[in-house]
C-alpha cells in the first residue's frame, strides 16, 4: 500500500523511533504516547487489521515479538497490556494492522463503552 505511513514506517521510509525488528515485524514508539511505554508492534507486511485474513503463520511471530519488545523497553516483569484497535467501533485510525503495547504504569481497569 504506497500511501500507508505504517509501511512506509516499515520500509524505513520516514522516520519512526525503532524498538525492535526482524524480517516480518517491526515494532517503533508511539507517535502520541497514553502511557509511560507505548510502543506499537506491526507485521511489515500490510493488513488493513485482525479481520483482513492473515497468514497463521505470520500471527504468530507477531505475538512472539510481543514478549521481546516488552523485555526490550523493561516493562515484562511489571506488566503490561495490548490492544489491537480494530475497524469503526474498536476506533481504529490506522489501517494497516497494529498492536499497541502499553505499559510503565499500572493501567485502568475500565474497558466498557465510550460515552
Ligand atoms: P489506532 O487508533 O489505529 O489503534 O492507533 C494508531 C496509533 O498510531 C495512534 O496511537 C497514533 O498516535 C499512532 N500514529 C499515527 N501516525 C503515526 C506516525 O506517523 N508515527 C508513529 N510513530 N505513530 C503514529
Ligand atoms: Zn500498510
Amino acid at each position: 500500500m504506497t500511501d500507508c505511513i505504517f509501511c512506509k514506517i516499515a520500509h524505513h521510509e520516514i522516520p519512526a523511533q525503532v524498538v525492535y525488528e526482524n524480517d516480518d515485524v517491526i515494532a517503533f514508539e508511539d507517535l502520541n504516547p497514553q502511557t509511560p511505554v507505548h510502543t506499537l508492534l506491526i507485521p511489515k507486511r500490510h493488513y488493513d487489521n485482525l479481520s483482513d485474513d492473515i497468514d497463521e503463520a505470520l500471527l504468530g511471530k507477531l505475538f512472539a515479538a510481543v514478549p521481546t519488545v516488552a523485555r526490550l523497553k523493561g516493562i515484562e516483569q511489571s506488566g503490561y497490556r495490548i490492544i489491537a484497535n480494530t475497524g469503526a467501533h474498536g476506533r481504529q485510525t490506522v489501517y494497516h494492522l497494529h498492536i499497541h503495547i502499553l505499559g510503565g504504569t499500572s493501567l485502568p481497569i475500565s474497558m466498557g463503552p465510550a460515552d
